[in-house]
């Protein structure tokens, strides 16, 4: 007989251990899984903490400086059409920018208690000798320190619309960026946006600005003043009619230094009457706010500084008391 080979039970083995294997496994899946429920249950059983007492902080002694740009910056542009530095001298102090940017600039010489200013280029490039005079009167002070009395301080802002001088040396080059005459922008009692032309400079549109005090270059002389007190002051122009004092009317210590001044240079007082009526004038401003005695002072003509002339005047300003 031959031995029947007993038949091999050894793949139920193997079913019935990998059927373990998956029981085992899908237990320990099921056990996992519900601990993980119950854990994220527990999670959301837990109240919410309430946010503490808001806790005071002692006042910090600095202004932290912010990080966000101010958008309405204006960044310098170092520049200006006709570059003027002194070679071993001051530098000058910004005290505000044009429409451009460019900077407008004061020189100060002196330290005396006796303070007096002297404006020019406020009408740009088409009164550009006004800018070449002041140029001319710091470097001569510069070179003669002695030029300054002790008990005198002398600004000088050399060049009030760099914008002006720099479009153009003509017509074109009297109003600022906006088409504002300055000299008509200053908020005096009389300001106006307009007016009647009869006697009045024609030659270009211009106007008094969206109001008065609009532009900045003339807030930046307007601070200027207001943080200064100036004894006296000639804004200098060009052509001919003469000096006109400040004030509506004119102001006796302004009259007084107009003849004084008119003595001294030889250029008309009273001015030359054209009929034309002048509003917003800073010459007008500055006797308003506190500036005892102001001129407007017209060179004779558009092209020469009449340097001769006016360091007699600028002997008259130092020896002027209000
Ligand atoms: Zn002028």
């Amino acid at each position: 007989m031959t031995r029947r080979r007993k038949p091999s039970h050894s793949w139920v083995y193997v079913i019935w251990g990998l059927n373990g294997i998956a029981i085992l496994s899908l237990l320990a899946f099921t056990v996992l899984y519900r601990t993980g429920l119950h854990a994220s249950a527990a999670e959301e059983l837990i109240p919410t903490a309430r946010p503490g007492e808001t806790r005071q902080i002692p006042p910090t002694r600095y202004y932290l400086p912010t990080l966000t740009p101010n958008p309405f910056y204006t960044p310098p542009v170092f520049e200006t059409s006709t570059p003027f530095v002194l070679a071993n001298g001051p530098l000058p102090t910004m005290i505000g920018f044009s429409l451009a940017g460019r900077p407008i600039d004061v020189y100060t010489f002196g330290a005396g208690e006796k303070k007096y200013l002297i404006v020019a280029g406020i009408h740009g490039g088409y009164e550009g000798n006004t800018i070449a005079l002041a140029n001319e009167l710091i470097t001569h002070i510069n070179e003669n320190p002695g030029a300054i009395p002790t008990d005198v301080t002398l600004y000088i802002i050399r060049n009030m619309n760099p914008d002006g001088e720099a479009r153009d040396s003509g017509v074109d080059g009297r109003v600022n960026n906006n088409g504002v005459d300055l000299n008509r922008n200053f908020p005096t009692d009389n300001w106006a946006a307009d007016w009647d032309r009869d006697g009045c400079w024609i030659y270009r549109p211009t106007k008094g600005g969206a109001y008065a005090g609009s532009e900045p270059e003339t807030r930046s002389v307007m601070s200027f003043i207001r943080s200064h007190k100036i004894d006296a002051m000639i804004s200098y122009h060009s052509a001919a009619l003469g000096v006109f004092p400040g004030g509506v009317p004119w102001e006796e210590p302004s009259k007084r230094l107009a003849k004084a001044l008119a003595k001294a240079t030889g250029y008309p007082y009273p001015p030359v009457d054209t009929g034309c009526e002048y509003t917003g004038t800073l010459a007008d401003w500055a006797v308003e706010n506190g500036v005892g005695a102001s001129v407007d002072m017209e060179l004779s003509n558009h092209r020469y500084t009449d340097f001769k002339e006016n360091l007699k005047a600028l002997q008259v300003l130092f020896n002027f008391q209000p």
